[in-house]
């Protein structure tokens, strides 16, 4: 247990239909997050990371189990979270500026004045590196920028808590090292706590504090790793380190393992979680 978590998942369980015709989509699900901690999820195609992230931002009811933020259960969008998703292009509003956009989700914040919006629109894209797009529509960007854009809209907002989904999969892989680098950056400019959904091992294993890895479906928790790589991380001597290379390995052989029998599947993942390798 950690000592102060900022978001707490406890035997979560999901299962779409009934009957002979359902689906065990998550199986057992448990885990902390730390206040500022970056805690990535990875996990084979399929097993319900989609479904996990779905149930975590409040949008989906869970079969069973329960999720808190901030000590509050979580049974719709908490206001207290950002969201950035893989597909750039439909999260912003074309009809917007990219400075409006930044700004649409902070007028749901009472008490915030419009010298506050405007100031924290300006860091926010300041630290992603827009200043000079600031007044320009999302469709005027490269696919890259736009994804920056979405990244300072979630910083402005400043949630206690910024839920990523495969945010940088739709990008070419130079742009996608550069955005790990300013996540990194800006993350630790803000002190947010991000949980980051990916099922790029590599990408996992370079941004996280801890990696948290999913069995298939129906989904458990394998295996929870500590990644003790030094920081700040950088893209060449990072990739360098021989603990990369073992931790990378390490989290590939965990997802390639074969499927489980059905007989083993079901059964406490938290204790499982528990007793699991820490590496
Ligand atoms: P991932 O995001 O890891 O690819 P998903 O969460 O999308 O996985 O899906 C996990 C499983 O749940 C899949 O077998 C999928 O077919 C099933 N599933 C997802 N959504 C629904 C739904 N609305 N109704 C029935 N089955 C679903």
């Amino acid at each position: 247990m950690l000592q102060d978590p900022m978001l707490q998942v406890s035997r979560l369980a999901k299962t779409y239909g009934f009957g002979a015709d359902a689906t065990h989509a998550v199986g057992d699900i448990s885990f902390e997050v730390a206040r500022s901690e970056f805690v990535c999820i990875v996990g084979p195609s399929g097993c319900g990371k989609t479904t996990l992230l779905k149930m975590l931002c409040g949008l989906l009811a869970p079969t069973s189990g329960e999720i808190t933020l901030g000590g509050r259960r979580v049974t719709e969008p908490p206001e207290e979270m950002a969201l950035v998703f893989q597909d750039y292009s439909r999260s912003l509003y074309p009809w917007m500026r990219v400075g409006e956009n930044i700004a649409f989700p902070l007028l749901r914040q009472r008490g915030l004045s419009r010298a506050d919006r405007r100031e924290r629109v300006r860091q926010a894209v300041e630290a992603v590196g827009l200043t000079g797009f600031i007044d320009g529509y999302p469709w005027q960007l490269s696919g890259g920028m736009q994804q920056r854009v979405a990244i300072a809209r979630g910083l402005a907002y400043q949630p206690q808590i910024l839920l990523m989904d495969e945010p940088f999969a739709s990008v070419d892989a130079q742009t996608r090292a550069d955005l790990e680098d300013l996540l990194l950056r800006v993350r630790h400019e803000y002190g947010v706590t991000v949980l980051f959904v990916t099922h790029d091992i590599d990408e996992s294993v370079y941004l996280a504090d801890r990696v948290v890895v999913l069995t298939p479906r129906p989904t458990e928790v394998q295996e929870v790793l500590e990644i003790e790589l030094p920081r700040p991380r950088n893209q060449v001597t990072t990739k360098e380190l021989p603990e990369f290379a073992r931790l990378r390995a390490h989290v590939y052989r965990a997802i390639k393992r074969p499927e489980r029998a059905p007989e083993d599947v079901s059964g406490n993942a938290s204790e499982k979680a528990a007793s699991a390798p820490v590496l």
